[in-house]
């Protein structure tokens, strides 16, 4: 079984994977340890990752990127349409509210949704790692972004689901390089009150996340975070880019952004730009015929694209003074900051972080892979395969839910909202919920800030408690209901009962275990006050205890006597329960994944003709020469006339008509000459062999 950790980046991604005793990051079949987030669409099949990257130019319309804010969104999220769009070529359309492409692929207009190109990529990287591992993929920790929501965590479980892996956990990526930093520590402190805090800030591509972190031994516990959605290396690119199309007009009067490859050419060529003013004080930038025939060139100072990059830099402090803001935390009590993601490389950045803690960064993580080996440190924890010293990630949720309900007109002052998980609640957690009602009925749950959200509509969703009945008296029933903020961030309802209240002689000390709060309201439904009532319930990793073992103290109950009476809740009845989310349903992901096994069973035949192909062209040159050279006194001249002439009209229809030619039709035509060369091949290997033979008689 695989131990698995992919750091799914919006530019590019990292595989790490647990063996030999330790976390290792894998290359990809063209041996780099990065693959970029990348599918493209070809005329016979897909090219995904590395090869998707040679199509960016050739086949720029149907060639992918940012699949990672792809699956962010929906159609209508305005953020999709005003940030997005300009980084993506493909055409954006609306498939029923999701986000989809339309591309060119196999001579066809397609539609493929963001989740089926996510699941397509996942499946180039369940590949890469089964190459790597000689082992089939399955279980996988996936890192996401804190600020992911519950639809866009979905989202990518359902990728995942789709691309038939086995995500045992969405990981903040920030909270993934965190472990990594932890699990490798000797020197954590044992005590609970003098924790070590520690910042780590992630900058990649396309997002910036600040989270503060308190390490104990064999524990880390998530703070606060902040995050910047918007800022990324490919923010600095656009400053770089806006500045050097002006430049250009006016040296060279062309305008590069009115042609997309030009200004997809210029992009590439400013990100390299960029990185060379990580390390130097000035850069040159050239590219060759950007368009009309024209060579573009440039220097660039640091200086200059500090200057330029100002307001982006002024956008640093934000997040980490607000997540230094909510830590509670004052300045002595960090004792490092350490620093992920590309865009950290950036001296201005360093900077600023350095500057506001009034420290020097640590680069104790590797800047690129910290996220990729924390998520495999963390599917290592999870699997059973893999034995690794505990490690506990307490991470927390960025928003704060709020789940809603019809009142009934029993209950006419009963709230119709709760706040249930504020913000920075722990994940994972679980709350129960304490309702009143003698019918089935609903509740809903949002987020309860949508301002702060990066999509439009804030619902959660909805979830039917079925089958309530009343009591026998004909009156509420008390209805309890558990909500979950799940491992990975997602909030589900998976257990609702009916509990009944009894009246219980009990040995005096048994009875002080008071898990109910606002108990007393239970003794009578009508007269019930703001229900319901959110109650942690402790260990939430573990089921909560069954409601059974709720005690309730009577408060009619005597101190004195050995037994007292004692008001019970009791178990009676689970209910059913019907969630509807965001997340797909289970006949569309069975559709999806059938839909990418043929692409799978189609790309492989692709790749198979190619290889017989190239078999057959390898055939012909190889052999043709040995024919005229080695192999030419084992074939009497009249065969060796027509099989040359058989090799050579096997070249020529190779680059013609055979140049697209099925895979069955290049096995038969090797076979074909191999029962022609075969036989020559044969008697000259013999011929070979029989001088050492005979050597070898001599000798013996
Ligand atoms: P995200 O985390 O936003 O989803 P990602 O994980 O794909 O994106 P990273 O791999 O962390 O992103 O970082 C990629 C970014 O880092 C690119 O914008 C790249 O230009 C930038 N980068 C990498 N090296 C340097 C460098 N030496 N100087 C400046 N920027 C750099
Ligand atoms: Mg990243």
């Amino acid at each position: 079984m695989s131990v698995v950790g992919i750091d799914f980046g919006t530019l590019q991604s990292k595989i790490a994977v647990a063996r030999n005793r330790g976390i290792d990051v894998i290359c990809n079949e063209v041996s780099n340890r990065t693959t970029p987030s990348l599918v493209s669409f070809g005329l016979k099949n897909r090219y995904l990752g590395e090869a998707a990257k040679t199509q960016e130019i050739s086949n720029f319309k149907n060639t992918v990127g940012s699949l990672k804010r792809l699956i962010c969104y929906s159609f209508q999220d305005s953020e999709l349409h005003e940030v997005e769009k300009q980084y993506i070529n493909a055409e954006l359309i609306d498939d029923n509210g999701q986000v989809a492409v339309k591309v060119q692929y196999q001579g066809e207009q397609r539609v493929f949704t963001a989740t089926q190109l996510v699941a397509m990529y996942f499946t180039k990287l369940k590949d890469i790692t089964s190459a790597e591992l000689k082992i089939p993929i399955s279980d996988v920790v996936i890192s996401v972004p804190g600020w992911f929501t519950d639809a866009q965590r979905r989202r990518i479980l359902d990728a995942a689901e789709v691309a038939g892996l086995n995500c045992l956990r969405l990981i903040n990526d920030t909270s993934a390089a965190a472990l990594g930093y932890g699990i490798t520590k000797t020197d954590l402190p044992e005590d609970k009150d003098k924790p070590r805090n520690v910042v780590i800030v992630d900058i990649g591509y396309s997002s910036y996340s600040v989270a503060i972190v308190s390490f104990i031994k064999g524990q880390l516990t998530v703070k606060s975070t902040a995050y910047d959605r918007h800022l990324g290396g490919r923010n600095f690119d656009h400053i770089l880019v806006d500045h050097l199309s002006e430049i250009f007009k006016e040296k060279y009067k062309i305008d590069i952004k009115s042609n997309p490859k030009a200004l997809f050419r210029l992009r590439t060529a400013v990100e390299k730009l960029k990185k060379v003013l990580s390390a130097n004080a000035q850069a040159p930038i050239n590219v060759e015929s950007i368009m009309n025939d024209i060579d573009v060139s440039a220097i660039i100072s640091r200086e200059k694209f500090e200057e330029l990059c100002q307001h982006l830099l002024d956008r640093i402090e934000g997040p980490i003074a607000q997540a230094f803001r909510e830590s509670g935390l004052s300045l002595e009590d960090i004792h490092s900051v350490e620093v992920v993601g590309g865009s950290t490389r950036i001296p201005a950045v360093k900077e600023r972080i350095s500057k506001f803690f009034g420290q020097e960064l640590k680069y104790t993580l590797n800047q690129d892979e910290a996220v990729a080996r924390g998520s495999a440190l963390q599917c290592a924890i999870l699997s059973p395969v893999f034995k690794v010293r505990e490690f506990s990630v307490q991470d927390i949720t960025p928003y704060p839910i709020k789940i809603t309900w019809n009142k009934i007109p029993e209950i006419p002052d009963e709230e119709s909202e709760l706040v249930v998980f504020q913000k920075s609640n722990n994940i994972p957690s679980t709350k129960i919920l304490t309702f009143y009602r003698k019918e089935s009925f609903e509740i809903e749950a949002y987020y309860s800030e949508p301002d702060k959200l990066p999509s439009s509509n804030p619902w959660i969703g909805r979830f039917s408690i079925n089958k309530v009945t009343p009591t026998e008296k004909g009156d509420l029933s008390i209805v309890r209901v558990k909500a979950r903020l799940n491992m990975h961030g997602i909030l589900s309802v998976d257990n609702a009962h009916i509990v009944e209240e009894i009246i219980k002689e009990e040995k005096e000390e048994t009875t002080n275990t008071t898990n109910v709060a606002n108990a007393q309201n239970t003794t009578n439904a009508q007269n019930a006050t703001n229900v319901p009532n959110a109650q942690n319930v402790p260990n939430a990793q573990n089921e909560p205890q069954p409601m059974d073992t709720d005690n309730t103290s009577s408060e009619n109950a005597k101190p004195s006597p050995p037994v007292k009476k004692v008001k019970k809740l009791v178990k009676k009845a689970d209910l059913p329960i019907i969630s509807c989310h965001k997340g797909l349903e289970k006949s569309a992901i069975t559709q999806f994944k059938e839909i990418e096994m043929q692409m799978i069973v189609s790309d492989k035949l692709v790749a198979d003709t190619e290889t017989q192909k190239n078999a057959l062209e390898e055939y012909v040159y190889d052999t043709r020469s040995k024919v005229e050279a080695i192999y030419s006194d084992y074939v009497n001249p009249n065969d060796k006339e027509n099989f040359l002439q058989l090799l050579n009209s096997t070249e020529n229809w190779l680059y013609d008509e055979g140049e697209d030619a099925s895979k069955s039709v290049y096995v038969e035509k090797l076979d074909q000459l191999k029962t022609y060369g075969g036989p020559i091949a044969e008697r000259y290997r013999e011929a070979e062999e029989r001088p050492k033979a005979v050597q070898l008689l001599q000798e013996s």
